[in-house]
């Protein structure tokens, strides 16, 4: 073996001899509250598909008319002769729901925000982010060249004293909803520091655009800001909206400066039109449908009040995102296993997706859920729960 090769199969063996191994499922079945793997149905609670759309039949339909009229690949980039109609009426749409002049649709939320940060960015520049960000918020500021200085989770204090003391451009950035704790960033707050120290403000909305605010508009909306307040607005359509890809919306001259420059746009195939069809059917839906994410709430809500009964450790997560600490990774992994032998999937989150000693099993829930299927979980944890303390 080459010297690379050895290397990686040192740390192949060490993931494994620390219980960090990862392993795929293979699924027989579209996604859904109830998914078949290798011939065993599971209710299935680690899927992000928080609205229950990525299987239903109205966007199947969208999709199949729209690969009728555009076929399958979109055949270049969107500003070579990749950019369909259906992309450019997506993108109005959701300009529009999110109170934007402007959105632009990447292939995926990755791309968005490592195309985002590298271009909005510049050595001299220093940004600021939770120490929980998204991975890829995390690396397009690495990208960038600028300062990137991470503050202790939602702690407006220690953000407040690193504003002060920085020489030059400043931007903020953070996540609407954060994916491994389910819990909402002090935005209003955060708005008002921004602002009064004349720093730009980025909220990744990934987990709650489609869910949280009276509209669905997302965790921006639920703490009552607009565009003024959040200059950066992105949000991913692969987890509310039940399809791929994600958007930044913002005024017209961030928006065209990421068209013209942002490398993973203008270098990057744009997504199949057929897919933005149906991304633009499941914000209809998300509009027309307010019950789903009324119906998601209250799952979660139901979760609570039987985990607390329960005693089980909580954390402060509002939405459908709704993990348990377990603490040590073997653990986490046997109460997954356990969980699974009863016919439940939820995942066991390990480091360094999160920090050690608290690995999680991250339980979502979604609005194709029934309040009974809540209740067999619960009924599963109270049984294994102990028992692997
Ligand atoms: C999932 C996620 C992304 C990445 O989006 P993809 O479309 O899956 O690439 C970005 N930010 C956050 C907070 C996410 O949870």
């Amino acid at each position: 073996m080459n010297i690379f090769e050895q290397r990686l199969a040192a740390q192949l063996a060490e993931r494994e001899a620390a219980n960090l191994y990862r392993r795929r499922l293979s699924l027989d079945t579209a996604q859904g509250p109830v998914i078949q793997v290798n011939g065993r149905q599971l209710v299935n609670f680690c899927s992000n598909d928080y609205l229950g759309l990525a299987a239903h039949p109205q966007l199947k339909e969208s999709l199949r008319n729209a690969v009728t009229r555009y076929g399958v690949g979109s055949g270049a980039s969107h500003l070579v002769c990749g950019h369909s109609a259906a992309h450019h009426e997506l993108e109005e749409a959701l300009a529009e729901f999110s109170g934007r002049p402007r959105a632009l649709l990447f292939a995926s939320g990755f791309a968005a925000n490592t195309g985002t940060l590298s271009t909005l960015l510049q050595p001299g520049d220093t940004v600021l982010q939770d120490r929980l960000n998204h991975a890829s918020l995390l690396d397009g500021a690495l990208h960038s060249g600028a300062r990137l200085q991470r503050f202790a989770h939602n702690d407006l204090q220690v953000l407040e004293r690193k504003l002060d003391a920085v020489r030059g451009p400043a931007m903020v950035v953070v996540d609407g909803v954060f994916s491994m704790d389910g819990d909402v960033a002090p935005l209003a707050a955060l708005a008002q520091l921004a602002q009064a120290k004349q720093a730009y403000l980025m909220v990744d909305d990934a987990h709650g655009f489609g869910v949280l605010g009276q509209r669905g508009i997302g965790s921006t909306e639920a703490a009552g800001l607009g565009a003024q307040d959040v200059p950066v607005l992105m949000a991913t359509l692969g987890k509310a909206l039940g399809t791929v890809g994600a958007f930044v919306a913002g005024s017209d001259t961030l928006i065209e400066s990421l068209l013209q420059g942002a490398r993973n746009y203008v270098y990057s195939t744009a997504m199949p039109p057929a897919l933005a069809a149906a991304g633009l059917t499941a914000l209809h839906l998300l509009q027309s449908e307010a019950w789903r994410r009324s119906h998601v709430l209250s799952l979660a809500a139901r979760f609570r009040r039987g985990a607390e009964q329960l005693d089980l450790p909580l954390l402060d997560a509002a939405g459908p995102i709704q993990p348990l600490i377990v603490g040590s990774a073997d653990r986490a992994l046997a109460l997954s296993r356990e969980l699974q032998q009863r016919g439940l999937l939820v995942s066991a989150i390990r480091p360094p997706t999160v920090p050690p000693n608290t690995s999680r099993l991250r339980i979502t829930f979604s609005a194709a859920h029934s309040e009974a299927q809540v209740d067999t979980l619960l009924q599963a944890l109270a049984d294994c729960w102990q028992r692997h303390a």
